[in-house]
């Protein structure tokens, strides 16, 4: 099992967040068409499509300036609350990997750990306001408890835990974002936010199992 994660692993990952967010681009829209305004999985599609052409336009050279270019992307091609959200989520943990060229699990666990303090910093939502929060915080809770493991098990229990912080939100009424001003009758809807972010470190996670 390989011990770190280079650049290759953070383009394939990105890669494959493109895929499963263009296969998920209509489940996204019905859990926002539930509880928002039915753009999240057209927001999240159009904003991997522009950031992986950016990435083959000017090839990055690392795996913080692969994630500082898709921030860049994120911010520029994204409207609505996701698209700054991600866009520092994504430039908080390029800032928190540096010019690294090999990630070992400890600075998986902080570029994680930043991606969910910028998006807090930004977006001020607690754990169960029924946002990305809350796939994101209990990512963040299960990384830190897996910093001895391997890469790629660190990132599967990441996942797991934003896969099951995103079923979570379902009962939840929304306290943050647009789902806020339905009140009470955002709750039996999945936040389509915390789904994504599910997406996203599902994605990280095959990435590094294939790598390894
Ligand atoms: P918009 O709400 O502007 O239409 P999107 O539909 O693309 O933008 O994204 C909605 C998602 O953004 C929500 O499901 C939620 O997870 C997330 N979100 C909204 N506001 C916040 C916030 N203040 N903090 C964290 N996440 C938020
Ligand atoms: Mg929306």
């Amino acid at each position: 099992m390989a011990q770190t994660l280079d650049l290759a692993w953070a383009l394939d990952w990105l890669r494959r967040s493109g895929a499963v967010l263009a296969e998920n681009r209509m489940a996204l829209i019905e859990l926002d068409r539930a509880i928002g305004d039915a753009d999240h999985g057209e927001n999240m599609d159009r904003g991997f499509t522009a950031a992986l052409a950016k990435l083959e336009e000017q090839p990055p050279a690392t795996p913080g300036a692969a994630l500082k270019s898709v921030a860049m992307s994120l911010m520029s091609k994204v409207g609505g609350a996701a698209g700054p959200l991600y866009g520092t989520a994504f430039l908080r943990a390029a800032t928190a990997l540096g010019d690294a060229e090999e990630l070992d699990s400890e600075a998986l666990v902080a570029a994680l750990a930043a991606a969910r303090d910028g998006i807090v910093a930004r977006g001020k939502a607690e754990p169960g306001d029924k946002t990305m929060i809350d796939a994101w915080t209990p990512a963040v809770d299960a990384a830190q408890a897996a910093v001895g493991e391997s890469p790629a098990e660190l990132l599967d229990r990441a996942a797991k835990a934003a896969e099951e912080g995103a079923a979570a939100t379902e009962p939840l009424v929304a306290r943050k974002g647009r789902a806020s001003y339905l009140g009470e009758r955002s709750a039996g809807h999945r936040d389509p936010g915390s789904q994504s972010t599910a997406l996203l470190l599902r994605a990280a996670a095959d990435a590094a199992a294939a790598a390894s």
